[in-house]
């Protein structure tokens, strides 16, 4: 594959595999390249349809590269400011920063007032499609009335600027009004996803010691009203913190009440006044606190200010989904319950005056053509999800999609995991037409917003990789000594800019703030992501996961996402999770756990076979698994995230650690029963 340039490859509207990489180099453990180089080859650049018409151009990288700040000053110039900032970076603090030092805004009134003050009332912001079949449109005039309701609310309550609210709901327009109506008052709120426990939530009420507590009587989940109120009962449960708990009748279900403490949404917010004028906040104050997803450790309560997160959420929004506020009706997937719902469902769509559906169920509720069926009736034109769910949606297998008109689809995104290859183009394929630029975005609880991803109209993307850093952000791929890498090379992804969306800290513990982020490359003044990543021959940057998951076996370092990849790319398998294993022989050893497509007869031991000489071929035979195990389900975090920590405590016969963000604890006892 020498020489090959990756525009030469691509012939029409169609990619094809550059003559020159049809002879694929024969592969020992020397050279270890993997799976992924063969779609290094593979280029999908914009149609000039796009180009035409694309938000981004040219000139935003060359502004970001002139003066950066100077950028990041200009695209703060999107949102509405009470004072104008006097200073666009303080970094003298390090590692925490100070952006727009001096500006103070309102978020709220950033998302809702003014696009009402600019004579948009009247277009709908949220579609909300409920999982039982209702739906509702709230324009921007009515989410700005329910917002200043449930402000008043709060402020009744005797909740004033600072103090914090935990957020226990399920995917209806009272949580984004709830969230609103915190970010309007400067109360910070804690959205804890309504599928985990009473415990997860109880520790994360006590961590910010939140004084109201916003929660359902229960939520929708596969046609049964599922009880939630009383998760919260048993939480809130002597929290010497908590006053009230505010509770929204979704269900109708019976639930226990405590006089005093409980409140029902439309005994109060309802009848509450829909004037209230908003006060601007220091661009400083903190709009919210979110645990991470746990998929490493422990959850950390992840810091987050206003007006750098605003303008970064903002401007990501605009720019990475080509959004055109009117015309584009947008959907993004996350629940609010992780960063991608607060950042790509609440804030930044918001603050760009979007229309968007919000959709209360799972995908497959009352059956698997749900998200088709939605995207018809709406006519969404951006859908961003999770390579999960794209995983889950070949596994239905194409009749599904192919039953519906998507032709209303003009751009998809992918966030949360590295998405394979195969999944990639069968994404592209199949929900975009063969058409659909694909952003594949790269980022983190901490880091608030997009940070690495293609811009559409502008990149010719290949499928797998991330790309590139946006305009203003800048990243690094290096060494254990801080020396970047050139291409091929596996190393460490670091920011070595501070940005405006970046995190100020974990919450009651900056040690664990600076020692997770910052102690790695402390001379260097680098956050350190986690991830490890590459650089290929044309500069494109491919993210290869956590550097946890990392393997080595016999002194090679193997990423679990390229044995994914070439496990998914079998037609046997749905999706496979990859792990090392302590191994008396080799250091590591490579244990994977596969879900196979539905109808696949062939399950034995031949497949078994055939899935190691596959890994073998597309990678090395120094990458062939020593286990592979065929099981029901895979471990996620509600979020989407496989846990390949509790599937290396199975892999090597220990104790479960933390499962408190898992989806379903039960998923290991029928992988414990394949895993012999
Ligand atoms: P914890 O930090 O508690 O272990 P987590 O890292 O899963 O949890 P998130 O902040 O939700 O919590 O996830 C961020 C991580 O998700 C990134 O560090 C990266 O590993 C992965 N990720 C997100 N988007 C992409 C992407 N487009 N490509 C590859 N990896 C991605
Ligand atoms: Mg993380």
């Amino acid at each position: 594959a020498a020489g090959c340039n990756g525009a030469m490859s691509v012939t029409g509207d169609y990619p094809h595999r550059c003559p020159n990489c049809l002879d694929r180099p024969e592969r020992g453990p020397a050279t270890m390249t993997s799976a992924a180089q063969d779609h290094e080859q593979q280029v999908y650049p914009p149609s000039p349809e796009f180009v035409a018409t694309a938000n981004a151009g040219p000139e935003l990288q060359a502004a970001a590269d002139a003066d950066r700040l100077g950028f990041w000053a200009t695209q703060a110039q999107r949102l509405d400011w009470a004072t104008e900032w006097s200073e666009v970076l303080d970094w003298s603090d390090a590692p925490v920063a100070k952006w727009f030092v001096g500006g103070q805004l309102n978020v709220a009134y950033n998302c809702v007032d003014r696009h009402v003050l600019a004579g948009n009332g009247d277009r709908v912001a949220i579609h909300f499609e409920g999982e039982p079949g209702d739906s509702r449109a709230l324009t921007y005039n009515d989410l700005l009335a329910e917002v200043c309701k449930a402000a008043n609310t709060f402020t009744d309550l005797g909740l004033v600027a600072g103090d914090r609210v935990a957020i226990y709901m399920p995917m209806i327009p009272e949580a984004i009004v709830a969230m609103l109506a915190c970010a309007r008052l400067g109360l910070t709120h804690s959205v804890v996803f309504a599928g985990f426990s009473s415990h997860a939530l109880r520790s994360r009420i006590d961590d910010a010691q939140a004084k109201l507590v916003v929660t359902v009587d229960g939520q929708w989940r596969r046609g049964q009203a599922a009880p939630l109120k009383p998760a919260a009962d048993e939480a809130v449960a002597d929290a010497a913190s908590v006053q009230h708990v505010l509770v929204v009748k979704r269900t109708g279900i019976d639930v226990d009440w405590t006089e005093g403490r409980d409140l029902w949404w439309h005994e109060t917010v309802d009848k509450a006044s829909a004037e209230h004028e908003a006060q601007p906040f220091d661009a400083e104050h903190p709009l919210f606190i979110l645990y991470t997803s746990g998929t490493t450790g422990k959850p950390k309560g992840i810091i987050h200010t206003s007006g750098g997160y605003l303008t970064q959420a903002s401007y990501t929004h605009h720019y990475v989904f080509d959004h055109k506020p009117g015309r584009d009706v947008y959907w993004c997937t996350a629940d609010i319950g992780w960063v991608t719902g607060h950042s790509y469902i609440v804030y930044g769509p918001l603050s760009n005056g979007a229309t968007q559906v919000v959709y209360e169920g799972t995908p497959n509720s009352p059956n698997e053509h749900r998200h088709f069926e939605i995207i018809e009736k709406y006519g969404v034109s951006i859908y961003y999800t999770a390579p999960t769910l794209i995983r889950t949606f070949m596994k239905w297998g194409r009749d599904i999609p192919d039953a519906h008109d998507l032709s209303s689809i003009r751009l998809l995104g992918s966030v949360g995991e590295p998405i394979n290859p195969e999944a990639w183009r069968w994404f592209r394929e199949v929900i975009g037409a063969g058409q659909a630029p694909i952003v594949d975005t790269w980022w983190q609880t901490e880091t608030g917003a997009i940070m690495i991803s293609p811009l559409p109209g502008i990149t010719a993307t290949k499928p797998g990789s991330a790309m590139a850093p946006l305009p203003g952000i800048s990243a690094k791929i290096v060494d254990d000594n801080a020396v970047p890498l050139g291409a091929g090379g596996n190393g460490y992804l670091v920011l070595d800019q501070p940005w405006p969306s970046m995190l100020r800290g974990i919450w009651g513990d900056m040690d664990r703030y600076k020692d997770t982020y910052w102690s790695r490359y402390a001379e260097e003044g680098w956050y350190f992501a986690g991830d490890g990543a590459r650089y290929d021959e044309d500069g494109a940057l491919w993210v290869l996961g956590r550097v946890d998951d990392v393997m080595n076996v016999s002194g090679h370092r193997i990423s679990t996402s390229e044995v994914e990849s070439a496990l998914v790319g079998h037609p046997a398998v749905a999706e496979a999770a990859v792990v090392g294993a302590a191994d008396e022989t080799t250091g590591q050893g490579i244990v994977a756990f596969v879900i196979l497509r539905e109808g696949v007869t062939n399950t034995g031991d031949q497949l078994i076979t055939e899935l190691r000489n596959q890994v073998s071929t597309e990678i090395s035979p120094i990458a062939k698994p020593r286990q592979i195990s065929i099981v029901p389900e895979l471990p996620k975090t509600r979020s989407g995230k496989i846990m390949r920590r509790l599937l290396r405590d199975v892999a090597e016969g220990r104790e479960l650690g933390d499962t408190s963000t898992l989806v379903d604890p039960k998923v290991f006892e029928a992988i414990r029963a394949q895993g012999k």
